[in-house]
């Protein structure tokens, strides 16, 4: 079987991106504008091969957010002597080279990257990384769905940071050293561990590729919106065309709503979605859709099995009254 850090890769890329965004009238197709790439580059026995930094200079939002300025460290003047991001993603693409394995702290900065190589219209030819937050989550906490953050991730270790925090190729660095120490565990984990981490890695793998669609509707009522198809339909995340919805969407708590479709080409879809009530009173739609493991697919099922009987119990206060007049 495959092993979570694969042997077989021509090299590792631990990337970690710092991003700049905007509180007010963020860009949609670009919520979040990378301003800094740092990534150091292993071997396969995770040895340091080289580093690399890109600073970016914004385009999007040329003002660098105070709270990210607080954060990163960076300063305005090191953006307006970065480079634009095409140039820098050419590069990193370069460095990375063929074959290359890439590795993150955290979910979100493979999206970020996608998000960011498609609004400049490029094509990101390296796969989703292992996220070995995840990693650790599994094999070091009892909470395998946490979100452990980096420096309490080292400090639990009794590793030393004696780098200054947050800039991006020092957390690429840091998150190098932990990976090590990552493998060591994976070496020990029991089987049953190790399965769940599988499972968790490949549902992660196609959630890093999800297509997601926000639109902004004209309506005020959670039922009318639940009625219009040209929103609850389902665009298939790898083609883009028409999908069969097989388990409707249903209230799946919290706001949220879930959804199994088929393409006929790609299989079985995972969708999710919730709404945001607007300045306007009006309902703002938020979609994802990714392709669904069998694992997904069964807790789909589970938890619509587990809504259905909830509602079965009998009637509740109804929690979204409609307007006055139509009860
Ligand atoms: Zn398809």
């Amino acid at each position: 079987m495959q092993k979570i850090i694969p042997e077989d890769a021509a090299c590792f890329v631990v990337m970690d991106l710092e991003w700049n965004q905007r509180a007010s009238r963020p860009n949609r197709a670009m919520p979040h504008e990378i301003i800094e790439i740092g990534a150091v580059k292993l071997d396969r026995d995770l040895r340091l091969l080289d580093e690399q930094q890109y600073i970016i200079k914004p385009k999007i939002y040329p003002v660098l957010d105070k709270h990210i300025r607080e954060v990163t460290g960076i300063e305005p003047e090191e953006l307006e002597n970065g480079v634009s991001f095409p140039r820098a993603f050419s590069a990193f693409l370069k460095w990375c080279g063929p074959g290359a394995r890439l590795c993150t702290w955290g979910p979100d900065d493979y999206p970020v990257l996608l998000r960011n190589a498609r609004f400049y219209e490029r094509d990101l030819p390296l796969e989703p990384p292992l996220n070995l937050q995840l990693v650790y989550a599994h094999l070091l906490t009892d909470k395998p769905g946490v979100q452990v953050g980096l420096s309490t991730a080292m400090e639990a270790l009794g590793m030393e940071m004696d780098l200054p925090a947050h800039r991006a190729l020092n957390d690429a660095l840091y998150t190098a050293r932990l990976m090590a120490r990552l493998r060591a565990a994976l070496e020990e984990a029991p089987e049953e561990k190790l399965a769940a981490l599988r499972s968790a890695v490949a549902d992660e793998a196609l959630a890093a590729r999800s297509a997601t669609r926000a639109v902004q509707t004209h309506f005020t009522h959670y039922d009318d919106a639940l009625a219009d198809k040209s929103l609850t339909s389902v665009p298939c995340p790898v083609c883009g065309g028409e999908t069969k919805l097989t388990v409707p969407w249903f209230d799946a708590g919290h706001g949220r709503y879930m959804a199994l479709c088929d393409c006929p080409e790609h299989g079985t879809a995972y969708a999710q979605m919730h709404f945001k009530r607007l300045y306007n009173d009006k309902l703002a739609m938020n979609q994802r859709v990714y392709l669904a493991t069998p694992e997904r697919a069964a807790d789909v099922l589970a938890r619509r099995a587990a809504a259905s009987e909830a509602q079965a119990r009998g009637p509740r206060r109804p929690r979204r009254p409609r307007k006055e007049g139509n009860a």
